[in-house]
């Protein structure tokens, strides 16, 4: 296993970003845990410092509750291709699709356990007794006997599920279920996503948030954005050069200064209104069906749609993300040549993490609409970081992101599988702005009121003063 370090980030803005209620409420929370966690850490397990939803809610949150003063350490396992081969089967199967197939059987579960013995290991070294540990979806989840074995108050913390739980689900399940009921607390994304045969008064519910201070989220004004855009050559026109820069977390300031790696005929001039979905590179945020779904809607002949990624090989745990992305590629190929100059496919620069997150943010505002058109989802973060911005959003109406938008209001929803429905509902928002920026405010609204880092760290630090 490998420690990240995790640095103070300045809490003050907890106490007012969400409203002084939520805040007193962060602060409350914060005092009882304070008092029950004297001389003990928090260690959060997962298994990857980059790329994905939970390595993006660790790096940006965790350094605000080390300002408040909880000892609090970020651990990532160890795995072979072989064992990320094995938990990205499980992490399809809990969104109830199949992934590639493979089987999920003795042999699996013996190089599950080998890898977990060899992380276990390091984390004898690190964990004592007393201490509190979260441990973030299957990959590590494998240690929780280990952790309760060398007495530590452990959580489990499950960021996917299935709307629906068909046999493929149970399946995954059954994987599982023996160290998850190992954990004294289970938190899952939405309630709908809670299993068959966990003790219903361990299992919580709690969304994730974004970080409104981040790189990823913090406001960038419109010239800075067009800069950040060039730099990465994700647009082209209004000159050269422009302020590129931005604050790193340490307090000291970083520039944009590599280029996306761009499939494409010519960067989209930036004046040209742009639909955007920013994923890894998985089946399940269906790159090809945003594409198709696009054309399918004839109104929509101006506009150019943008879908960015991390490079392919950065994400560690995200084994099909080549695969994926050669088959964005194969259908770009075969696009009829206009639609073809329409469509951008960017692999973002991961060499430096907050240099990574903000080009996001800048193409999240740039974006006239962010789409995730996801098959599957615990829960969208792209889709929460987006609604911050103010953005239109049409998102999949599955899984988490049918909590995080209320259709018509801070967004819409459409069936993922309706490629029509999809290419209309961005048709009628590129069509009609105060309809895109009404549901954009409202969107802002929600996510002020439901999913910001004090709500979610006063959730946590809630649960941990219980429990410990
Ligand atoms: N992300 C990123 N760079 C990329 C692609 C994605 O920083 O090139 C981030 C994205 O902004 C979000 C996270 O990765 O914060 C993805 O989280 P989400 O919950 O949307 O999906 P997951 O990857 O966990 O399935």
């Amino acid at each position: 296993m490998h420690t990240v370090t995790i640095h103070a980030r300045a809490a003050a803005s907890l106490r007012t970003i969400a409203g002084t209620d939520a805040g007193g409420r962060y602060e409350q929370r914060l005092a009882a845990a304070r008092e029950v966690l004297q001389g003990r850490s928090v260690w959060h397990v997962n298994s990857t410092s980059a790329g994905g939803g939970v390595a993006e809610l660790l790096r940006s949150c965790l350094g605000y509750l080390v300002d408040d003063g909880i000892d609090t350490r970020w651990m990532v396992i160890d795995g072979d291709p072989e064992f990320f081969t094995i938990t990205k089967r499980i992490h399809n199967r809990l969104h109830g699709v199949l992934g590639d197939g493979g089987p999920l059987g003795d042999a699996e579960r013996r190089h599950y356990d080998d890898v977990t013995r060899s992380n276990a290991i390091d984390i004898r070294r690190s964990v004592r007794a007393g201490d509190v540990v979260v441990v973030h979806d299957p990959q590590p989840l494998g240690l929780v006997p280990v952790l309760r074995s060398l007495g530590a108050t452990v959580i489990w913390t499950c960021h996917i599920g299935a709307d629906t739980p068909s046999p493929l689900v149970r399946s995954a399940w059954d994987f599982l279920v023996p160290d998850a009921r190992a954990a004294q607390a289970i938190t899952f994304t939405r309630a709908a996503y809670a299993w068959d045969g966990l003790e219903a008064d361990r299992v919580h519910v709690l969304p994730p948030c974004i970080d409104h201070g981040s790189p990823k989220n913090v406001a960038i004004d419109p010239e800075r954005t067009f800069a950040i855009l060039r730099a990465a050559g994700l647009i082209s026109g209004l000159g050269d050069g422009g302020d590129a820069t931005f604050a790193r977390s340490d307090g000291t300031q970083g520039r944009v200064s590599h280029r996306a790696q761009m499939t494409q005929e010519a960067p989209p001039p930036s004046d040209v209104p742009v639909v955007v979905q920013v994923s890894r590179w998985d089946a399940l945020k269906d790159p090809l069906g945003v594409i198709r779904g696009f054309f399918d809607e004839p109104s929509i002949t101006g506009s150019h749609l943008m879908l960015a990624g991390p490079m392919p090989g950065t994400v560690v745990d995200d084994p099909e993300a080549a695969t994926v992305l050669a088959e964005v590629h194969e259908l770009w190929e075969s696009l009829p040549a206009p639609h073809r100059g329409r469509v951008h496919i960017a692999n973002l620069p991961t060499d430096d993490a907050e240099e990574n997150a903000t080009i996001v943010n800048a193409l999240q505002r740039h974006a006239d609409v962010v789409v995730q058109k996801s098959l599957a989802e615990g829960f969208g973060l792209t889709v929460t970081e987006a609604m911050w911005k103010g953005r239109a959003v049409v998102a999949g109406r599955v899984g988490g992101i049918r909590d995080q938008i209320e259709d018509g209001v801070s967004g819409i929803l459409v069936d993922p599988r309706d490629l029509t429905a999809f290419g209309n509902a961005i048709g009628s928002l590129l069509a009609d702005p105060s309809l895109a920026s009404g549901l954009g405010a409202a969107a802002e609204h929600r996510v002020r009121e439901r999913y910001l880092a004090p709500q979610y760290l006063g959730a946590y630090l809630q649960l941990f003063a219980e429990l410990a």
